[in-house]
């Protein structure tokens, strides 16, 4: 019910989100950023689950969703993004990001 509400969050850095969400991602609960991120990384097959991620390893060992990708595109002839490159929503937000890092002086304000 609220997965697009933990996807999103898994894309929001912590000190954007309240304390009680950061704790539940420290904790394994809902899936972090960082473990998040492997998604939208090369290859970009890998870690769809956007609950808690606990069965992204499994089902990524058992190739699951590369299995659904090729069922969707035989079925319906939509292609993956995986099969192609991704957009750059992902990779814009983690460069500001690493830009803030390697910049004190913008942490500071
Ligand atoms: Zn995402």
């Amino acid at each position: 019910m609220f997965s697009q509400q933990f996807h999103a969050w898994a894309h929001s850095t912590k000190r954007r989100l309240p304390p009680a969400v950061v704790a539940l991602q420290d904790a394994g609960l809902l899936v972090s950023r960082a473990g998040h991120a492997k998604h939208h990384r090369a290859p970009f097959n890998n870690n769809y689950c956007i609950v808690s991620g606990m069965w992204n390893e499994v089902l990524d060992e058992m190739k699951v969703f590369e299995v659904l990708e090729m069922v969707v595109f035989f079925k319906l002839g939509v292609r993956p993004r995986s099969w192609s490159e991704p957009s750059s929503e992902w990779t814009e937000e983690e460069v500001e990001v690493e830009a803030e890092i390697k910049d004190p002086v913008i942490m500071v304000f």
